[in-house]
């Protein structure tokens, strides 16, 4: 639905019109509140994709893994490993799990992965 023009509805005022200005203002006020909804809409999308990008800077890729760096009083914490396919591809933070395999390795429980 297309945004009343105001000049519109100036023009239908001075033309005695004030029936159809009112209609054409209530359309105006819906098109605001319309506007409004979509822009909170946009504002939440847009902060929650903030959020992923910083998450994104703290991730360190390292040993065919994600990992975490947290600040610390003395410095940098190293958390994870995350799964490196989950994280790429779902945009998921998965916590592997150590496996019982010679020679050690990481198992994803999500992606069934291991590295
Ligand atoms: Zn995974």
């Amino acid at each position: 639905m297309a945004i009343p023009n105001y000049q519109d509805i100036l023009d239908l005022l001075k033309n005695g019109l004030t029936i159809e200005a009112r209609e054409k203002i209530l359309e105006l006020r819906e098109a605001a509140l319309r506007l409004q909804e979509e822009n909170l809409s946009l504002k939440e999308k847009l902060k929650q994709s903030q959020g992923d990008c910083d998450l994104g800077n703290q991730m360190l890729f390292e040993k065919g893994a994600y990992w975490l760096r947290t600040p610390t009083e003395d410095g940098t914490n190293l958390l994870g490993p995350y799964c490196q396919v989950c994280r790429d591809r779902d945009k998921k933070t998965v916590r592997l799990h150590l496996t019982n395999a010679p020679g050690g390795g990481w198992y994803c429980a999500v992606c069934r992965n291991q590295f």
